[in-house]
């Protein structure tokens, strides 16, 4: 008998028809003799929604208030999946991320795990019943509920698939799989059969939504294999595997587009030892995600250091950085929150010279300007005026021979 973890997203139980589409399947996986796990998401937009609730009933919002509101969006899907189980004959038991022991560290809002105990999990599929756990949350040190970043269900499934040793798990979301790009943005996106973990880290790190960066850091570290795939058309999709690329794969595997982040500048830095770890450290102290950073040749013993976070942590880093600027003598602060980061990923970079030079001369064709650059072995990033992100994104993807020779055609679901 195996044992399968199977995620479903917010678009595949955004709606009484959708949950009881995933009972279905999920019937289907243990009529076949399976042992399943369940990890939902909240329902649709649910967790828009209760963020856009607190917004408008408080500009404080204290991280533990905000993760007992926004856990309650996963248990709403727990609860009514398992009734709609219970219609067509399957035991099932919900239970929150506390009751099933995700043990997280105390950060609300953005908590790594630290330990999954699964022992009711375990003691549900010994009484032969289905577990249903409400993804995104756990319990922290300090016994608070705390939720694990946006998109963080992924991070639940393969985090529970690990510490149950599951033979599979399955994520499934409103697209076929993985695909050369986000099929929403770039529809000639191609889907791919496969990819390795070190490949989907860097996608997931450079802001593709489909896998949450910390789900893949788990699949790899724990040797998860994942199948990502639909909910709405149930075709095979993608392995993500610990597979290495074969010399047939292609140089460059995929474009990922990100609008989820904001530039801050600090203008007038004085240019002298000790200045950038001012000012660093203590947003890395406020749990801020810095991710690009580029610091501008220094005219008259001063520069100016820009830096991209998460829109989500602008907030924070703005009060940070006012208090810093101050100490450091800085001539300002701005930001822009109109920007786009584009990124071209593939293992085969690491032998192929040449790919940012033609990665640069595609976007200058298209009259792209590039306002900051970052890379590691197997990606470049390139951050551009958000207006430009899809001009960006397509031309890269024909240039590097991605397109799939027809529009992306199988049924992509509104988003609710
Ligand atoms: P879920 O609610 O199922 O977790 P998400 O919205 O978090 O779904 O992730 C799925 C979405 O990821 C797709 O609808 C698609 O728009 C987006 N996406 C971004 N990049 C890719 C990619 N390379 N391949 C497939 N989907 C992608
Ligand atoms: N509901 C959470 C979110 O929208 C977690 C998830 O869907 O993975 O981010
Ligand atoms: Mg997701």
């Amino acid at each position: 008998m195996a044992l399968i973890v199977q995620k479903y997203g917010g678009t595949s139980v955004a709606d009484p028809d959708r949950m009881k589409a995933v009972a279905e399947n999920v019937a289907y996986t243990k009529r076949h003799g399976n042992d399943v796990v369940v990890v939902v998401s909240a329902m649709g937009k649910a967790t828009d929604n209760l963020i856009a609730l607190a917004n408008s009933v408080s500009s404080t919002q204290p991280g533990r208030e905000l993760d007992m509101l926004l856990t309650t969006g996963e248990r709403v899907s727990m609860a009514l999946l398992c009734m709609a189980l219970a219609d067509i004959g399957v035991d099932a038991m919900s239970f929150t991320g506390s009751q099933v022991g995700i043990i997280t560290d105390t950060a609300h809002g953005k908590a790594k795990i630290l330990e999954v105990k699964g022992d009711r999990a375990r003691e549900a599929l010994q009484q032969g019943k289905v577990c249903v756990v409400a993804g995104f949350q756990g319990v922290s040190t300090d016994k608070e509920i705390t939720t694990l970043g946006r998109g963080g269900s992924d991070t639940t499934a393969v985090a529970l698939a690990a510490a149950l040793d599951a033979d599979a798990c399955e994520i499934y979301t409103d697209v076929t799989g993985v695909f050369s790009a986000d099929p929403r943005m770039v529809p000639q996106a191609r889907k791919l059969a496969k990819i390795n973990f070190d490949e989907m880290l860097e996608m997931a790190g450079a802001g593709s939504k489909v896998l949450a960066l910390r789900s893949v850091e788990f699949a790899r570290n724990h040797n998860v294999p994942l199948h990502v795939r639909s909910s709405f058309t149930w075709e095979p999709g993608t392995w993500v595997t610990s597979e290495e690329p074969s010399m047939e794969d292609p140089i460059i595997s995929g474009v990922v587009t990100d609008v989820s982040e904001a530039k801050v500048t600090v203008l007038g830095v004085p240019d002298q030892p000790g200045v950038s770890a001012a000012l660093f450290e203590p947003l890395a102290a406020r749990n801020v995600n810095v991710d690009m950073i580029v610091q501008n040749t220094s005219t008259e013993g001063h520069t100016d250091i820009s830096f991209t976070v998460p829109r989500s942590d602008l907030k924070v880093a703005q009060e940070v950085v006012a208090q810093v600027a101050v100490q450091i003598e800085a001539k300002g602060v701005t930001h822009d929150n109109d920007i786009a980061k584009v990124s071209l990923v593939g293992a085969g970079m690491k032998t192929s010279p040449g790919i940012a030079a033609k990665m640069f001369r595609t976007l200058a064709d298209e009259g792209v300007n590039i306002e900051m650059i970052s890379t590691s072995t197997i990606r470049i990033s390139v951050v551009v005026a958000a207006s430009d992100v899809e001009l960006a994104a397509r031309s890269l993807h024909t240039a590097f021979g991605l397109d799939s020779g027809q529009a992306y055609s199988a049924p992509l679901p509104e988003r609710k």
